[in-house]
This record gives C-alpha cells, structure tokens and sequence, in this order.
C-alpha cells in the first residue's frame, strides 16, 4: 500500500466507490480507497437496487437522474456488466394533499428534465395490469426509472476508478484517523499507515464510530429494512414487458417485478427500529443479513397483498434483512465535516443505490473545484450540529423511516426529537400560542394561533393564512416584536480583525465603531459562500451574525479563511445573545419607554449599532437593522435576561398594539422589500451580478476572497438573473423550484415566494433568461401544473426608497 494520496476514501460501499470513479473523472488519480472487506459487503450487496427519479426536492432529483442516466451507460464505459432495468416507475397518491405534492413534483421533473406525468386510476391498468387502484386519485408516471443490481454499478464504478489510476485496497480495516500538524491525516490501517491530504468518511453503517476517532459526530441511526421475493408467477413469465416498480402510501411500501417474481419492501409506519439494539455492528460483520421479523412487516403485507394479489398467489422465495443507514431528515451526508479541514462526510444514505452516482460526481466537484454544480445545502453535514445526539438522531430516524411513503406537505416537521434549543423566552412565546419549526436544533416560533387548534399543513394556504395577515400588518402599521435568538452569533476580535473581515469580505467593513454592514463571503471562484451582518463594536471588536442554520457553517467560513500569523481570534457566541426584533412605525415609541439610549434619528441612524441599558438590563446591543423593512431595532440581550427585557417591551408596547409575529409573517414582509436569502435566492452556484447584488460586492476595494474571479464573471456577464415578480393570486404562492416560462419554453426557476399582506398580492423570486429581466416582462409560473400569469416588478413593491426604515 503506498504511504501518501492526495484522497483516501474509507469504505468500499456504494457512495465510496462511486465518490472515487468521480474524483478520477475529474481528474484527481492519486486517490485510494480502503474497505475492511470486500466492495459492496456493507449495506450495498443485499439492497433492492431501485431508482427512483419522483422527489420533492430539485437537487436530490438532480443526483437521482444522474444515477439513472449513468447506470445504464457504465457498462459501456467501464468494460464491466451492469445490469440495468429500464422498467419505470408509478408513485400512487391517495390523498388530495398527495395530488398536490405529484403535481409540485411535476413541476421539479420539467426542471430537472426527465420524462413523467401525471395518469388519473383508469390509465394505471395499461401500465400494470395486475395493480388495484382502489382508494388511488392519481399516480405519477415515471418512464425511465429502474432498478439495478447494487454490485453491479458498485464493480463498474470501482474497475472504471481503477482504469484511471484509482487504488483500492481490500480486506485491509481502518483502525484509526489523525489530524497531523501540517495539516495532513494519517489513516492507520491494518496494512500500515496512509497520510493523505483529504480523507473521506464513507464507512456505511460503521460511519459514526470512524467520526468519533477525530471528535466528529455523525447523526445515522442503523435502521433494520426488510424486503421479500416470491417465487416466480406464471402471470410475469408471460408478460412482454417489465412492470414498473410501485411505491403506494396505502401499503407504505415498493411493488415491482424480480425474476419474474414479486418483490415488496414496506416501511412500516410503525414498530420500525435500529439495528443491533443502537450498536454499531461488529468489525468483522461482513455480507451478513440479519434474521427475518417477517411478523413485524406482516400488516403492511397485508395491505401490499390487496394492493397487488398477485404477491398472495406466490410461495416466499427469500426474505432480506438488513441494516440501512438513516440521517434525521433522510437525506445522506456529503460534504465536509465541521471542523479541521479536508474531512469529508459521504455516508448516511437511505437510498444509496440511487444515490451513489449522483452523489459521488458532485461531492467530487466540490473537492476538486471548491463547489459543485448543484446547491448543495441540504446535503452538507454540518445542517445538524452537536445537538443532533444519538438519541435524537436514532428517535428521529426511527420517525422518518415510519414516514418513508408519508406526504410531508410544506413545513410539516416531526413531532418528536424536539425543545433541544429553546431561548430564554421560549416559554413566553409558548403560552402566547406559538407555534414551533425546528431550526437547527432550535425551536423558533412561525406563527401565533389563537385558536387552540394548531397548523393544519397544506400545499395551499391554510389556517394559518389569516393570523399571519394580523401579525405582518400590526408590523407594517403598529408594532411588532418577534424572538430572532436563533441567528448565528460570532464574535472576531483582535489586532487584525478589521483587516482580517475586510480581506475575506465583498463588502467594505464599516469604518467607525458603531457601523454595521451587510457583507458575503465568496469562494474562490466568486459564488455565493455566506452572508452575514457584521457590526463594528469596537476597532478590534465585530460582533458577526447569520443564518441559524449556518451556526457551524458559518463558523468554518470564518475560521478556514484564517492565515496563519493573524491576530484574530473567532467565537461563537450564539447561545450567549437572545436576540429581539422590534419594528414597526411605533417602535420608537414602544423602546424608547424601555431605554435613556437616544434613538432619535440623529443619535441613533439606520444602520449603526450602540450598546445601552434596556429595561435595567446592561450590555444590550441594540442595532437600528432588520429583515422586515420598517423602522426598528434588533435588541441582542445576554440570554438569561431577555425575559426582562420582554416583559418591558410587551408592557410599553400595549398602549401601541404591540403584536408577536413569527418567521411566516417575516417572509411575507421580506417579501414585499425584496430582501434575498441565503440558501434559497443565494447559493453558491451564483455570483453577486446573477443575484442582483452588484451594490453589495466593492470591487474597488483592495484584494478579497473572489475579487478577481468576480471580475472575471462580470465581464462574462450573468447566465441567469434574478428577478422580483408578481404571481396571479390564487389558494397558493411559490414555494421555489416552480418553472418559469416565457413564449411556451422554460426561461427559469422560481426560489422563494410568499403573499405580501401589506401590498395583497403574490410575490416571488426567481432566476431568469438575463435576457428576460425587464420591468413589465410577463412569465407563466407553473404552480401544480396551472400556469399562472407573472410580472417583473420593481424592488421594492413596500418602501422602494427606504423612507420608513429611515423614518
Ligand atoms: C434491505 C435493503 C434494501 C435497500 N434497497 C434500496 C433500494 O432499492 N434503492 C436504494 O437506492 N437503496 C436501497 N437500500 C439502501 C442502500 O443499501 C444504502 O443506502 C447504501 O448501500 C449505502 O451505501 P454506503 O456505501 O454508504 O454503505 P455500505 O454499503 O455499508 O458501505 C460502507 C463500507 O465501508 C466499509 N467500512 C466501514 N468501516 C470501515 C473501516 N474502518 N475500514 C475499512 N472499511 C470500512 C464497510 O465494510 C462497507 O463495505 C437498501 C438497503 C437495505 C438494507
């Protein structure tokens, strides 16, 4: 084995083997692999190898339908036999909700661009003639989903990373992984010691044991999977054509044909649990299946029996059982580790024979080139921090496998795993009605029900409609105060720390003590890494804020961009600040009865910052900026006494109807100020010009991280363009992802949306043709398959000129 590659994957399942052939592809051959057995002995030999394109999400269709086209194609680019079924797919809805989320993911396949519609219950038959459609109200039709043998692509990937200089080094374990001081890491294996520039952690089911040995937590859960194939039927031996493989929520299971036999795997939707009671298997478990719980499954059987008879005629043929890994939120793991750079995570995946492909090319993208073509947020590692325990994790993942087959309309969020961040006002909020989303491990208030009866999820407007309408109007024409404690909080301090932020900012830091800025981090080749609002407190004192969901992210954004030698030093501070927002025309009124801080225009302007007492409380940093475009302050208060501090602000607030408001009605108020976000309108596949940002990007400023490569993508000009628009009001507003039109051809994407109480009407954002970018120019969105009429407008469509946040 040789002493030093530049990459060294650990395990030799499908995602590792698959991120190996990808990183060669691109052209990075001084890689190795090493599994403890043989390739594919973890989970991948016994899956059931389906391929699914049917997905809610734009991106994960992405990695699907990559898999899917390049399956079929690695036989012939790799000399080794795969073999691919081509037999399509049908997912059954039986709900109106569910008809719904077909008709979003019709939309999501016109993007991404693979072949599906959507059939009423007569035209099932035509495709599987031995389907009952009782209870069904519509299904959607995949043409070119399939099935393969997991060993298959797994081999082909492996023998095609070979061909291109890839080593791989079986039967040889991982015993231990070391930060080295130059920055390298040393694997230590049963063969000797590798030291490798990136190592990345690929080990399946064992993935969370290999993270401990360098501190990293990883959130997996084993989950136990069972699936069962009959003998074969004459009825399939006769048939000219494959069936396609069903998935139905009746039954909570997959359909399809095997060797001329049926094959049905249910996620129940209860009784569900982890693998070697929570354990990590042993290190020499290897090609094993675990013994069948045929009982447990048996009522989803049942259900798949009525749902397709033909699986009660036949006589059980095999049963498998095994161990699938599961992440809290069902997506895999891929990206790098929170942390110590150049770890990376590529493990976690719950349908990792679909993904293998996809998933590999873009996590080899991002190594090689610093980013990938897609967004890839919802796979990044560091969207569960420390909070995501192993009780959380296995608790949740438990709730996600019950849920394989379930609909999750838009919001809806477990039930369970939840109140593991709460800020001190939390209980405050509770007893006002709020209702909680988890964010980030946080639970942050959305909305304010009165009525006792909680969200009634929809992929329409719902209950919550009209109480949202209350809280962003008593914003707009009274006052409003909203708990914001879950930001990322940063504090850099030091010497360098002025030079240091201006250095890896696009935007100027601000020059006096009091200033604030709203800045982004670029990478490397000048896409969008970060945004964060940065208040000079003192000459080496900046106190950094961002997303919640960022907190870890954001972190490393920060700490990888420090040279060595600075003076500068970075902490995170997040759990130190509960943070309110006060805003509206009377928030003046309401704060200045709680504080002797001076808040008239003159001693207090947009945007700066002073630190002063409110409500006897001390060190409160109040800073005159916020996301919903009115005037007022966030009051960034020592969590232990924001209670105070609220009690003040609610009691000087009654005179002046003062109203709590949550993220919906934040949405909706940004909407109508046309401010952008980070994860939805930027993303790191987009440069500041293609996202309308150019007054926030200082190219004459002295070097920073991106400057010349922004230069570079201005001259080249945009290749999209984001645009504000208006939607024709109906039950529904964009949510992302929808496909924007132009003369019948698709011109764009819609990434976020909401209604505008204040201006009544629906607003979106989305990434259009630059040629297309008018004022005036008129799109058709689709929204559940209707088209609907839509309009660039001018930002703002609420205060275009910034008079009422300057009031
Ligand atoms: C019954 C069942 C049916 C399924 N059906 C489907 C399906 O139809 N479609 C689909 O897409 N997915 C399906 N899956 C899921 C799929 O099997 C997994 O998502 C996928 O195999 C995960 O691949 P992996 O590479 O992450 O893990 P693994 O295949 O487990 O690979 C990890 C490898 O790492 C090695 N390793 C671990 N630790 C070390 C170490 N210290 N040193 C060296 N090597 C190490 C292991 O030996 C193992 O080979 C199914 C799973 C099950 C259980």
């Amino acid at each position: 084995m040789k002493s030093h590659a530049r990459v060294v994957v650990v395990g030799g399942g499908v995602m590792g083997v698959g991120l190996l052939y990808h990183l060669a592809l691109e052209g990075w051959t001084d890689i190795a692999l090493i599994e403890k057995g043989e390739l594919t002995s973890g989970s991948t030999w016994h899956a059931a190898g389906q391929c699914p394109h049917f997905n809610g999400s734009l991106n994960m269709t992405k990695v699907h339908l990559y898999g899917t086209q390049l399956y079929p194609k690695l036989e012939e680019l790799t000399g080794q036999a795969v073999s691919w079924h081509g037999c399509g797919g049908l997912r059954l809805a039986t709900t109106d909700e569910e008809v719904n989320w077909l008709k979003y993911v019709y939309g999501i396949s016109k993007l991404a661009g693979y072949e599906g519609e959507i059939i009423g219950p007569s035209e099932i038959k035509q495709y599987h003639p031995y389907l009952e459609t009782f209870g069904i109200k519509a299904a959607f039709r995949t043409v070119t989903d399939g099935h393969v043998a997991p060993a298959d692509i797994t081999n082909a990937m492996a023998t095609g990373a070979r061909k291109l200089g890839a080593e791989i080094y079986r039967r040889n374990r991982v015993l231990d992984i070391k930060l080295l001081p130059n920055g390298e890491w040393r694997v230590f294996t049963e063969q000797g010691n590798i030291d490798c520039e990136h190592v990345v952690n690929a080990a399946g089911s064992y993935c969370d044991v290999v993270g401990s040995w360098t501190g990293h937590n990883v959130p997996i859960a084993n989950m136990l999977h069972q699936y069962i194939i009959t003998e074969p039927l004459q009825e399939l031996i006769d048939l000219k054509q494959e069936l396609p493989v069903v998935r139905d929520p009746y039954s909570h299971a997959y359909l399809r044909e095997e060797t001329n036999g049926v094959l049905i795997g249910p996620y129940e939707t209860a009784t569900a649990h982890t693998c070697w009671d929570g354990q990590p298997p042993r290190w020499d478990y290897e090609s094993e299946l675990e013994p069948n719980e045929l009982e447990r499954i048996m009522p989803w059987l049942e259900k798949a029996t009525e749902r397709l008879p033909l699986f009660g005629k036949a006589g059980i043929k095999s049963i498998i059982s095994g161990a699938i890994t599961h992440t809290p939120d069902g997506v895999y793991l891929s990206g790098p580790a929170h942390g110590p750079k150049n770890y990376w995570m590529h493990c976690g995946a719950s349908i990792g024979i679909c993904q293998g492909g996809g998933a590999g090319k873009y996590l080899a993208q991002w190594m090689v080139h610093g980013q990938a073509e897609i967004n890839m947020r919802e796979f990044d590692p560091r969207r569960f921090g420390n909070w995501a325990t192993k009780d959380y994790t296995a608790e949740v993942s438990v709730a996600d496998y019950h849920h394989m087959y379930y609909c999750y309309k838009p919001a809806e969020q477990h039930d369970v795993g939840r109140g593991l961040r709460k800020s001190s006002l939390y209980n405050k909020l509770k007893a006002e009605g709020g209702q909680f989303a988890q964010i980030f491990g946080w639970e942050r208030a959305r909305w304010f029900d009165k009525s006792g009866k909680g969200e009634q999820y929809s992929f329409r407007r719902n209950n919550a409609f009209e109480s949202v309408k209350a809280e962003a109007l008593a914003v707009r024409e009274r006052v409003g105060l909203m708990d914001l404690s879950t930001f990322a909080k940063f504090e850099v301090k030091g010497l360098d720390a002025f030079a240091f932020l201006n250095r890896i900012h696009a935007n100027k830091m601000p020059s006096k003590n009091g200033g604030l800025t709203l800045s982004h981090l670029l990478n490397d080749t000048g896409f969008i890494e970060s945004e964060m609002t940065i208040t000079r407190l003192a000459d080496d004192h900046f106190y950094v804020l961002s997303a919640a969901a960022a907190q870890d992210y954001d972190f490393d954004q920060l700490s990888w961009r420090l040279r060595a030698g600075e003076n500068v030093t970075i902490t995170d501070v997040t759990d130190d600040y509960a943070v309110l927002v006060l805003a509206g025309p009377r928030a003046r009124d309401v704060l200045s009865q709680c504080t002797k801080t001076d808040l008239s225009n003159a001693a207090f302007p947009w945007l700066t910052a002073q630190v002063g007492e409110v409500a006897g409380v001390r060190g409160v940093r109040l800073v005159r900026v916020n996301y919903v475009g009115e005037l007022g302050w966030e009051i960034h208060v020592p969590m232990a006494e924001a209670p105070k501090v609220y009690d003040a602000l609610m009691a000087a607030g009654k005179s002046h109807g003062i109203q709590l408001f949550g993220t919906y009605a934040m949405n909706s108020l940004r909407m109508e100020k046309s401010y952008r976000g980070w994860g939805s309108e930027l993303t790191a596949e987009i440069d500041m010009f293609e996202a309308s940002m150019s007054r926030f990007i200082r190219l004459d400023k002295e070097d920073f991280t991106g400057k010349a490569a922004s230069l570079n993508l201005k001259q080249r000009g945009p290749r999209i363009q984001l645009v504000y628009m208006e939607v024709d009001n109906t039950d529904s507003d964009c949510m992302g992802n929808e496909p924007v039109y132009h003369d019948g051809k698709i011109v764009g994407l819609t990434t976020s949306g909401g209604f505008g109480h204040a201006v009544g009407k629906s607003l979106a954002f989305a990434y259009v043709d630059p040629k297309l970018t008018t004022v005036g120019t008129e799109f058709d969105v689709m929204v559940f398959t209707e088209k609907r009429k839509a309009r660039i407008i001018a930002e703002s469509i609420w205060d275009p000129k910034n008079e009422r946040l300057k009031a």
